[in-house]
């Protein structure tokens, strides 16, 4: 099987991969913002707008007040009276019009300050989900998940906006809810919310207990029971709702799956029944181009394989909100190129400024950004990613093994893809249910288990057969340790796959606790494919167990002897290396006609805290060790790569991105929600406003520190004319020259390589070992590379 084999078919929904979204229409949405969009807002000038962008669909958000909240039914909010007509019927006109799909969005279950009337009609009843009545209106409050009546609104309120209005689906901004909801404590003691200890009562005939406690198991139950029923029961409940409505409606959810946590805590395997798609709302920032990336490849998971969204937020630095001001262009560019690259559905966010005008600069940076695109688009559409390795996410070991801490483990997956991408080795995610299933493991030419101590007898199972049949396999540090259930168990249940045994509690590391080599301990590797041309000794955190290898295995790496009272302070970290322990670190060797390493310590965990690039040589040499890519990218860690290819089309396409450009390093200082972002500051002071919408303006002492950092640390700064205080991020991006690529005939045999922008043909070369080689001259944001077969 090639690479091309694997490519899955593009499901059938509306809205497809390389649809370029656009969401306009966040405002109006708060009271005080309300009058001047209602006055002024023109639909026929927005959406010709969006159509000239190239964007194929519109999202509207019809906020909460569009349709005024009534007790006994839906009215017209007051402010549209201001509107001459009704305002959506006009927007969905238009989108027909030009031609321009159109979505309509809003917030399922937040709370805002024209609710309060409606909340005080059944005040009794709210007020035992320990609900906050002066905080409506604040940003984020969510009324409960269980609360019936609120549920009977929403349905009415989709049924009503379905029946009214000529759409093509919804986006709804959540639901935003966590199993801690019912955790905060009642004077008396007794959980908070009566409404979801009672329904639990009713479902299970138990109890919520009293705290939330990761090592009970009537807590795990629980948390189990709010996962599938409360928060994927939403889900399912509102699609079913819309379902029955309009059979064709397009769906999607704001992050119910994220990284580090997640609006539900939750990941939703066979989510592909529950919606169409899955968005999130991300900017590059601080959290450089990890972040997206992790959520488009684990939402798609997720999904089954259809196609996530992406939202480029993108804020000015002084603003610190996403709807106003000129976001920078570099910053749309590799965002909205990763997002193509990762063939999920691009949006961008909102060019209205409060006034329910475009905005001028923000339009000006979509509209050029929609010109660059538009005209490659062919290139994105009915794609999917081509994933080499499937690193698995294992929501068990999160919760079971890492409790309360989930990053105990999640630096392990996320340290393993972080490796992956700074490496330009492509990947994608395997959930729990995935895990089971072999042919979905075949998909991939290697599976990486980062720490997967939780699994089950079917997972281990499936991945024997999967590495036994040919399939490769890179483990570390605890992996299948532990049953499903976080039982520790006499030995690992993939023993026989990663070539060793366990052997109880390390006598060398207990002896270390309180030291730094505790922390930090010498491994010496030793001669072997994997090691040529790396340094013979390498650094990590030993693991709390001792390994003895299978006879069938070559030992790669042992613990080295350390003089034990070495000398933190000293050049090499104190490390001062007197021998050889001969215990192992790392095995390498073959299972059936498959491959594998395993590493002991958790080799990727470590790596988000060090950042040791040896040790990213050391994992990128195992990974070409137990299968070399199809594709293989010389190229610095900072370039993102891709591989996508398009139904029914006879190519692939190389995606680079360079997120290397320098207000990064200032949007990470000034970003959302750290430290010097003046609503962040604010809130802290108490002067925020009720929402998070901020007008474009920024205070005194706030722009005075935002001015000084800038002054400082930023080496030019531009201003934009559409506010007092409005400073305006720069596009400065560092090109790269001589990226390498070298591709394998066999799996993609092309008679030309060419460059998606310009057309032309790249010259080709070939390398010693029998690879195409192709050196891309220059990298400046993005460039797409086409292998025609
Ligand atoms: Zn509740």
């Amino acid at each position: 099987m090639t690479l091309v084999d694997q490519i899955v078919a593009t499901p059938d929904v509306a809205i497809k991969p390389g649809t370029h979204l656009i969401r306009v229409g966040y405002y109006p949405k708060w009271r005080d913002h309300q009058r001047d969009p209602y006055l002024n807002i023109d639909p026929d000038q927005i959406v010709r707008q969006a159509r000239d962008m190239g964007a194929t669909v519109l999202e509207w958000a019809v906020p909460e007040n569009h349709v005024f909240i009534e007790w006994d039914g839906v009215l017209p909010h007051p402010a549209q009276s201001l509107y001459d007509g009704d305002l959506l019927a006009d927007v969905s006109r238009a989108c027909r019009q030009y031609g321009v799909k159109l979505l309509l969005c809003w917030a399922t279950n937040a709370i805002h300050e024209d609710m309060a009337d409606w909340l005080r009609r059944d005040w009794a009843t709210i007020q035992t989900t320990g609900f906050d009545l002066g905080k409506i209106g604040t940003y984020h409050r969510h009324i409960c998940p269980n609360y019936q009546r609120h549920r009977q609104w929403v349905a009415g309120y989709v049924c009503e906006l379905a029946q009214r209005y000529d759409i093509d689906g919804f986006i709804f901004d959540g639901p935003w809810f966590q199993h801690h909801h019912v955790w905060p404590r009642n004077a008396d003691g007794s959980v908070a919310c009566r409404i979801c200890c009672d329904a639990y009562k009713q479902a299970t005939g138990r109890d919520v207990p009293l705290k939330l406690d990761w090592s009970s198991r009537d807590c795990l139950d629980y948390i189990d029971y709010f996962k599938s029923e409360v928060y994927r029961g939403y889900i399912r409940w509102l699609t079913g709702v819309v379902r029955r409505k309009h059979p064709h409606l397009y769906i999607s959810y704001n992050s119910p799956i994220y990284i580090w946590g997640g609006w539900g805590d939750s990941c939703t395997p066979d989510a592909a029944d529950l919606a169409d798609s899955f968005y999130v709302e991300m900017h590059l920032a601080g959290r450089e181009e990890l972040q997206p990336v992790l959520q488009l490849k684990l939402n798609r998971a997720a999904l089954g394989g259809k196609p996530p969204e992406m939202y480029c937020k993108t804020f000015d630095l002084a603003v610190a909100n996403f709807a106003y001001s000129r976001p920078p262009l570099c910053e749309v560019r590799a965002l909205g190129y990763i997002t193509l690259s990762e063939a999920a559905i691009i949006g961008i966010h909102s060019s209205m400024d409060e006034n329910g005008r475009a905005h001028p600069e923000r339009s000006s940076v979509y509209a050029e950004f929609g010109a660059e695109i538009s005209p490659k688009m062919p290139y994105y559409v009915d794609a999917a990613p081509v994933e080499f390795a499937g690193i698995h996410f294992s929501e068990r070991t999160r919760d079971l093994y890492a409790g309360e801490n989930p990053s105990q483990y999640l630096v392990s997956p996320v340290g393993m893809a972080q490796l992956f991408a700074e490496s330009q080795k492509t990947y994608g995610f395997v959930l729990d249910d995935n895990l089971e299933d072999l042919s979905r493991l075949g998909r991939h030419k290697m599976i990486v288990l980062a720490n997967s101590a939780c699994m089950s007898m079917e997972q281990a199972q499936a991945v024997r057969e999967y590495v036994s049949g040919g399939g490769c396999l890179l483990a570390t540090g605890e992996t299948s340790l532990f049953d499903e259930n976080d039982n520790l168990q006499r030995d690992f249940l993939l023993a026989d796959v990663l070539g060793v045994r366990f052997n109880g509690p390390s006598s060398e590391r207990l002896k270390h606790r309180g030291s730094p080599l505790h922390d930090r301990y010498p491994f010496l590797l030793k001669s072997h494919e994997i090691s040529e041309g790396l340094q013979d000794r390498m650094i990590s955190r030993r693991p709390w167990f001792e390994i003895e290898a299978n006879a069938d295995r070559e030992i790669l790496a042992t613990w080295a002897q350390v003089r034990e009272e070495t000398d933190f302070g000293c050049v090499n970290g104190g490390l001062e290396i007197i021998g050889d322990s001969q215990l192992p670190a790392i095995v390498a060797g073959r299972f059936g006609k498959g491959k594998v390493v395993y590493c002991a310590c958790d080799i990727s965990g470590q790596y988000m805290f060090e950042m040791n690039r040896h040790i990213r040589m050391l994992v990128r040499q195992a990974a070409r060790w137990l299968s070399r890519d199809a594709v293989e990218v010389a190229a610095p860690k900072h370039v993102h790569f891709a591989i996508t290819a398009q139904t029914g089309q006879s190519r692939v396409v190389l995606h680079f991105v360079n997120v290397l450009f320098n207000n990064k390093s200032a949007n990470e200082v000034l970003g959302h929600g750290f430290p010097y972002d003046p609503a962040a500051y604010r809130k802290r002071e108490g002067t925020a406003d009720p929402c998070c919408s901020q007008p474009g303006r920024t205070d005194g002492l706030a722009a005075e520190c935002i001015r000084q950092y800038r002054a400082k640390h930023v080496r030019k700064e531009s201003y934009c004319p559409t506010g007092a205080d409005q400073l305006s991020a720069y596009d400065e991006v560092i090109p790269l020259h001589g990226i390498k690529v070298s591709i394998d005939p066999r799996a993609y045999a092309f008679s030309r390589a060419f460059d998606i922008d310009t057309g032309k043909t790249l010259a080709c070369g070939v390398t010693d070992d029998g690879r195409r080689e192709i050196v891309l001259d220059e990298l400046q944001v993005y460039r797409g590379i086409v292998l025609q077969m």
